[in-house]
This record gives C-alpha cells, structure tokens and sequence, in this order.
C-alpha cells in the first residue's frame, strides 16, 4: 500500500460506513395482489443510485403470494430474485422458463426488454425473499436480456470471522467470490448470519453505495463508539467509507444468528426517467418503451 504525504486520501476511503438513515419497509401489493414489504422504492427512499427498488415477501400464508405477477414487461435495468423459502416458476416471452428454489438466485437483465410471469409453484407452505431492482447505463440499456441463474449450490459460503457465515451472491468475501457478474456497478450482493457477538468486517469500494437489510434478529452497524442496532425488517443506507463492520446483537429463527442482506453498487449518477416496469434515462425514451411493448416489440 502506497500513501502520498502531498495529497492524503480523504477520509471518506479509508473510514469505517457509519448508519446514515434507517428505513423501515411499506407494506403494499404488488402484481396480482401479491403482499409485500417495499423498502427502496417508496417514500422515504425512493431509489438509492444504482438501486432503483427493493421488496421482500414473507408469508406463511398461501392467499398473500398465490395470484402472483402474472405477465408484465421490464425494459432498462436487472431484477435481482434471491429466494429464501418457497418455488416460484419464471417464464418469459423469449421461451425462458424454470422454477427459483429455496437459496438459489435470479439475476435477470431486462435490457431492451421482455415480457415474464413469475408465480408461485406451491398451494401452501412459506414464500419468502427478495426482489431488488438495479439499474442498468446508459449504455446497456438497450443490451439483449439475459439470466444469470443459481441454484443453492452454486452459491459459495465464507466464514470470515467465528460465528459469522457469508453466503457470497455478488462480490467476495475472505477470498471467496461470488457467480453474478455484472461490471457497470460490479455489485457485491451477501446473505450474512450471525452469532450474537460474533463481528466481522467487510471491504466496500469507497465510491460504491451501500445498504443493509435485517431480515432476522438485529445487528449492530459501525465501529464500536458510533456503532448503531439495526432490527428486523429495517434498512440502514450506509455512509462513507472503504469498509463495514458488523456485530450480532440478537439472534432470528433459528435461535443462533442474526441475518441480513449487505448489498453495494457502483453509482450511475445518470438522469432517471421511470415509469412502472420501464426505467430509461429520458421521458422520450419511456415514451418508445410503452410504444414498443404496445406494438409487440419485447
Ligand atoms: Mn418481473
């Protein structure tokens, strides 16, 4: 590691991300009538550049998830599925299809654009996970769709600190790389379980936004004196820095660990013109979306 004695880093690289807000998802339906927590997307967080929405769905309760998202198009950026419990069926209007199992992920790039279902391929029993929506440049926008699809095996798990497992979606941990690639916000993407007390800390790209999302138990964010709990169901924006350290404080359903989804992007700090299922950089951009999903161009 080299440092300039002229120029010194700001302190923003090399500090420890201290909470900037915490944001509590909105209850809403989406789809057919599926329930739904909205975390980014809604009110009180509209989008965090380059994440555009974030929902989680957990129910045990079949009538809440069984009408799903029949047909709809997306044009102009990736929806990220990461399912914790449950099976949902995808298909699509290019003769994709396949069926998302507990622990595996979907990493869809909408580009110019498609037509898809996503629904339940269970009566009974629990759904659970998340669908975050990350936005594509400029430049990609138009880009043919693909997936990136894995099932539970195929995500690696790290254990960077006693107490601490990491399962590695995008990004790495201690050595440990995750599948997704995607070089326009080279996202890291983890599933972190801990042990209360256990810590650890994870390197973020300084100039990469960030958020952690509790789904189980609670977990402190921050180094120790300005260190912040964050509870279930709670979304905490990260602040500035090149790293984050994260403690237990109390365990979820499992009675041993805390869980939480740590997620960062590298900002497109592009115009954002976004209607619906369509996310383009300019209202005539849009306008040509609606045009070409009216006249069956996806
Ligand atoms: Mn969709």
């Amino acid at each position: 590691m080299t440092q300039s004695s002229t120029s010194p880093r700001p302190s923003a690289e090399t500090g420890t991300r201290a909470v900037r807000q915490i944001v509590r998802g909105m209850p809403t339906s989406d789809g057919a009538g599926v329930k739904l927590r909205r975390v980014i997307g809604q009110p009180q967080l509209p989008d965090l550049d380059p994440f555009l929405m974030l929902d989680e769905f957990g129910t045990d309760k079949a009538e809440d998830y069984i009408a799903g998202f029949p047909d709809h198009p997306h044009r102009g950026f990736e929806t990220v599925t990461y399912m914790l419990d449950g099976r949902m069926r995808h298909r699509d209007n290019h003769g994709n299809e396949g069926v998302l199992v507990p622990g595996s992920v979907q990493w869809m790039t909408a580009g110019r654009g498609l037509v898809h279902s996503e629904m339940p391929e269970q009566q009974a029993g629990r759904m659970r996970g998340f669908q975050l929506w990350l936005n594509l440049p400029a430049r990609d926008k138009m880009t043919a769709p693909k997936y990136q699809e894995f099932g539970p095996e195929r995500i690696p798990v790290a254990q960077p600190a006693a107490g601490v497992t990491a399962r590695v979606i995008a990004g790495t941990v201690a050595g440990v790389a995750g599948p997704i690639q995607q070089p326009a916000t080279d996202p890291t993407y983890l599933d972190v379980a801990l042990e209360p007390g256990a810590s650890f800390v994870q390197e973020l790209p300084a100039d990469h936004a960030a958020f952690l999302y509790v789904f189980e138990g609670a977990v402190r964010v921050g180094a120790d004196a300005g260190a912040k709990p964050v509870a279930t169901h709670e979304l905490a924006v990260l602040g500035e820095g090149n790293q984050i350290r994260l403690t237990g404080v109390s365990a979820g359903a499992d009675g041993r660990s805390a869980r939480a989804i740590l997620v960062a992007g590298r900002p497109l700090r592009e115009p954002v013109a976004r209607y619906g299922p369509f996310v383009m950089n300019s209202n005539a951009e849009l306008h040509q979306a609606f045009e070409d999903f009216q006249t069956g161009k996806f």
